[in-house]
């Protein structure tokens, strides 16, 4: 690697900045004066009116969506089709996907409206397949008759067939030799190519792609003549693809190794002189891929070649900066580089991530005139940089490209257009021939159509939405002069910038309450200024828990019963604006409680942050509730001359036991529902965390919690079981182990007088599906979170997966690349991935099964641990799932195969385990989901993603069976299992009578 000093610093721009500020600078700049708007008018309209009347009009997937737009059953079916068909090896579970895919939409009526052969041959395809199985019917059915006679292979070999042709028209070539040859016959100018697939999982996922990318550029090389740059072919590279973990929080990781590996790649397409572009990903992603470029250009080997670029996202609020940036970067080397403008293809991701993580606005612009605006404004700054930077303007919209040519100048060199393979054809056809001189590329995809899938669903997502030019301009219903409406015009002001229906993050939940403050790890400011904040916070070493007297809990449950008197009749809105209250503290010292987290609880600084963001949600969601519940009270319908209202009110005494693993929000969680139904409570936190509990209470306190009705006592469990004993208690409250569970249960039964809840939430054997139609990159992600993450410390993680037989081989192999990626260690460090298990205890009883299961079961992976209370990630494959009896509370991840056919076995292994916490699905086939939801008992399921890190207020979380009595945590059902009922029944006519009926009016 280079050891040359960086050329320019690191790139910083704020990341999500307000909206309307870039509005009110974009706006100023945006009108061109009456005789260059008409100029656009004209050649806009001449390039609509050239897609309108093209046979083909934009290509294929306009006809694809025209025919099946997204917004119908069919478009949507066939999308989701589309993505799994080709990767699913069994015929069984062909047929079922098929079945279920053609169920959904009414593909028999479709009546074909385009002549374009593509559409036909799918339309055709799929409306065979229809009419051999019929929505809602099986093969087995009446109809299913017919589907024999003429045998499901050939409705299944139907379907592939479309989805292949499909396919064909949006690859350019399986390998990049078929691709060249395509590209020399059509005799097209320019093209760059990109090899296909799924960002790296693995480590052997990344050499593939190397060589891949390796051998493209060869072939590139070889086959190019002899025009110079620009005019040569390129290649385009996803830094994601090069590397397993392309994450910001492994900084160092990345730049050691993913540098060397560009600078390689990039030095053998200088020797062909290519154009050689970094591709734009997510906006997580932004600042370390500036990293591994500012790195790679700064290598001398590079000097003198002017074919790198990179592509920059318009839809992201930091283009404008990142151009900027990228000029400096130029002038301090003295290169020339080229840069690519798009617009962006993950839109829909950015707003999810952003709301996922309660950041304080979005990186990306939340209505696409904006994104339109920024791009024009971004295409004139590039142009005036030329020629130190060569622009490349990617886009179908002929709006946009009239307005960058209009900003061009006339000039037609100096720049070029860009367009997909099987996309703007007819666009850029109708360019070539009233402007010779013009040049545009082809981004071209290379790889087989099982790679191709998941992009084609990208660009039929991204281009199927409303608000897309394609699918507008493919429309004849929209008037010519919507699509040349200038995104200024539909901007209008500053003020109206944002999307009016999409809330910012912090205000998903609102009115009812603010969604917890997050920060995202890829913006290097936030993430230092969080971590040095942390590493400031003293956090004094533990001195362990006093001994198992009776007398702190005496002393802490007569308290509190005084204590309970003031608290009950404290009115609702101000016991919950206190917790309102603590959830601001917390936000405001997330440092310092997310120091006590790691330092006490090992915890890495993704689940710290994440585990006070839970506790604030607590706070705030049971706030909102109680507000509703513990109010003025419900008044009832009855008689005349009688009001009756029922009431909810605290019990008393409520105890609060709680485990270390969610040491804040899990304590804070119980104490704070108890609360706010008007209870007073005696805290036991688990012995291993007793300093986090105490500054929990001490924040309560201050948040405004009286001291009388808030106690804590510390120590282990048989101070828990000395409180449950007490004849003075109301309630139990309890997470822990199952077996705990019960013997408190037991207490409670034994004990004479009132008898009193208990709200147990314990602990799992929860499993995984996955069928043969997973994405397997989106199975290893999911699968290494749940069953890894928290060193596999969550009642809700994954401790079973069951993979079907027929790919179970390349997805083990896969979840066990990943999980090799994982990086072992002190919590503290931000690249850590999975820290130490809680004490030594844990960490023997965890070496002790990992000892059984070597003998007994397969090894996939076996991670190696540093000293310390760590244990490494270890994947067993059993014979039969009944070989895990109980709950192991660690990375330790079990595999069990079936067979596509004997999906009811798993079913019933998963019951036999007598628990009912969390379980996991992936797969393509709605119906096979809602069998297995129908089926299952389970009080968490989770559906094509990870299945750990509810949300409180959108997953309650809690199970059945052995996993817990419910109701659930952070769920509506939580707080009245505090409280009592009171009916007030006023009898409002005994003062002599019932004026109210009458002088009541008719
Ligand atoms: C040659 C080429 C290379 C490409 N390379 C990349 C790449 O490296 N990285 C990448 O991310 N994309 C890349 N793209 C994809 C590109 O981002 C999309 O094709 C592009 O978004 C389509 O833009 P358009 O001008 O054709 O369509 P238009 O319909 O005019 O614009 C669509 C754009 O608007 C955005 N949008 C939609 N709704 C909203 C909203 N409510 N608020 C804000 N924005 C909204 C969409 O996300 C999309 O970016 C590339 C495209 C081409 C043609």
């Amino acid at each position: 690697m280079t050891s040359d000093p960086a050329p320019v610093p690191p790139f910083s721009a704020p990341y999500a900045p307000d909206d309307r500020a870039i509005a009110a600078r974009l706006l100023k700049t945006a009108g061109l004066g009456a005789e260059r708007e008409a100029r656009i008018d004209r050649t806009a309209g001449r390039l609509i009116e050239a897609i309108r009347s093209s046979d083909d009009r934009l290509g294929g997937v306009e006809d694809m969506l025209r025919e099946f737009a997204l917004s119908t059953k069919e478009g949507l079916a066939l999308m989701v089709l589309a993505e799994a068909l080709l990767r699913v090896p069994d015929a069984r579970t062909a047929d079922q996907f098929i079945e279920d895919k053609l169920g959904e939409g009414d593909f028999v009526h479709h009546e074909t409206k385009s002549s374009a052969f593509l559409v036909n041959a799918s339309a055709w395809a799929l409306g065979m397949s229809a009419r051999v199985i019929r929505p809602g019917e099986t093969p087995q059915g009446t109809i299913g008759r017919l589907a024999k006679r003429l045998g499901a292979p050939a409705v299944r070999a139907a379907t592939r067939q479309a989805m292949r042709l499909m396919g064909s028209h949006f690859v350019l070539g399986e390998t990049i030799e078929q691709a060249l040859a395509r590209a020399h016959s059509t005799g097209g100018p320019r093209y760059s190519f990109d090899m296909l697939g799924e960002g790296a999982r693995t480590a052997l996922d990344a050499a593939r792609y190397f060589d891949s990318y390796a051998s493209a550029i060869d072939a590139i090389g070889r086959a190019a003549d002899e025009r110079p740059l620009p005019d040569r072919p390129g290649i385009s590279v996803k830094l994601s693809a090069l590397h397993p973990r392309f994450e910001a929080t492994g900084h160092g990781r990345v730049m050691a190794e993913l540098v060397p590996r560009l600078i390689e790649l990039a030095r053998q397409a200088k020797a062909y002189d290519l154009n050689f572009t970094v591709d734009a990903e997510e906006a997580d992603r932004l600042e370390l891929s500036l990293d591994v470029i500012v790195a790679v250009l700064g290598d001398a080997s590079l000097a003198g070649w002017d074919g790198f670029g990179l592509a920059i996202q318009a839809y992201q609020k930091r283009a404008s900066d990142v151009i900027d940036y990228i000029d400096n970067l130029a002038r301090a080397l003295n290169r020339r580089l080229m840069v690519r403008l798009v617009k962006g293809a993950y839109w829909d991701t950015e707003i999810k991530r952003a709301q996922e993580r309660g950041l304080d606005g979005y990186p990306v612009f939340t209505r696409k005139a904006m994104t339109d605006l920024n791009y024009v404004d971004c295409a004139r700054k590039l142009l005036g940089l030329r020629p130190r930077i060569f622009p490349q303007f990617a886009t179908h919209n002929a709006l946009t490209v009239a307005t960058v040519l209009e900003l061009a100048g006339g000039k037609d060199s100096g720049f070029e257009f860009q367009r997909l393979h099987g996309m703007g054809e007819a666009l850029y056809a109708q360019l070539s021939e009233d402007r010779p001189k013009l040049a545009y590329r082809t981004y071209a995809p290379v790889g087989s159509h099982r790679d191709l899938l998941a992009y084609l669903v990208r660009r039929l997502l991204e281009n199927g939405a409303n608000s897309s030019f394609v699918a507008l301009a493919a429309d004849d219903a929209v008037p010519v002069t919507t699509l040349l409406r200038r995104p200024a015009d539909v901007i209008g002001r500053p003020d109206d910038a944002n999307h009016p229906n999409i809330p910012l993050p912090r205000e998903l939940f609102m009115p009812q309450r603010k969604n917890s403050r997050g920060i995202e790890f890829g913006e290097r400011m936030a993430l230092r200024a969080l971590v040095s904040a942390i590493a400031t916070e003293a956090v004094p070493v533990s001195n362990g828990v006093a001994g198992a007297t009776a007398e702190p809990v005496n002393a802490a449950v007569a308290a509190a019963r005084q204590g309970f008197v003031a608290w009950s009749a404290t009115p609702a809105e101000a016991r919950a604006s206190a917790l309102d209250k603590a959830a601001e503290l917390l936000e405001d010292r997330r440092a310092h409680f997310i120091a006590f987290l790691q330092r006490e609880g090992g915890k890495t600084l993704d689940d710290a942050l994440s585990e006070v963001r839970e506790a604030a949600d607590f706070c705030r969601y049971y706030a909102a509730g109680g507000r509703k519940l513990f109010g003025a009270g419900e008044a009832l319908p009855g008689p005349t001359g009688e009001s009756n209202v029922l009431r909810l009110r605290g019990r008393g005494v409520f105890v609060a036991i709680s485990p270390w693993n969610f040491p804040l929000a899990i304590f804070l969680g119980q104490v704070t529902a108890a609360l706010m139904a008007g209870n007073s409570v005696v805290a036991k936190p688990a012995e291993q965390t007793p300093l986090i509990a105490a500054e929990t209470v001490g924040l309560l306190h201050e948040a405004g919690i009286p001291e009388a009705a808030l106690h804590l006592v510390q120590g282990d469990g048989r101070i828990g079981a000395a409180l449950v004993a007490h004849a003075d208690i109301a309630g139990v409250v309890f997470t822990g182990s199952t077996e705990v569970a019960r013997s408190i249960n037991r207490t409670l039964a034994a004990k004479d007088g009132p008898i009193v809840p208990l709200i147990a939430e314990t602990g799992g054997i929860n499993a995984m599906i996955a069928d043969a139609t997973a994405l397997p990159e989106q199975v290893a992600d999911d699968v290494v979170t749940s069953a890894f993450r928290s060193a596999g410390q969550r009642c809700s993680a994954l401790r079973l997966l069951f993979v079907q037989d027929d790919v179970a081989d390349r997805m083990i192999e896969m979840i066990a690349g990943a999980a090799r990626e994982l990086k072992l260690g002190d919590p503290v460090d931000p690249a850590t991935h999975v820290g130490p298990v809680i004490d030594s205890e844990a960490k023997q009883k965890l070496d002790a099964h990992i000892a059984r299961m070597n003998q007994q079961a397969r090894v996939h992976f076996a991670g190696v641990a540093p000293d310390g209370n760590y244990v490494a990630p270890h994947i067993f494959e059993l014979s039969d799932a009944s070989e895990l009896t109980e709950e192991v509370f660690g990375p330790i991840l079990h595999v069990a195969r079936y067979e596509a056919d004997r999906l009811d076995r798993v079913l019933q292994s998963i019951e036999a385990t007598g628990y009912g916490l969390t379980l996991g699905i992936h797969s393509r086939i709605d119906d096979s989901v809602e069998a297995i939801v129908d089926a299952v008992q389970v009080g968490n399921i989770y559906v094509n993603r990870n299945m750990i890190g509810a949300v409180v207020g959108v997953q309650p979380f809690g199970g059945h069976g052995l996993s817990g009595t419910g109701p659930k945590a952070g769920g509506p059902h939580y707080l009245p299992r505090f409280a009592t009922e009171q009916t007030v029944t006023v009898n409002t006519a005994a003062a002599g009578g019932n004026a109210a009926l009458m002088s009541g009016e008719e």
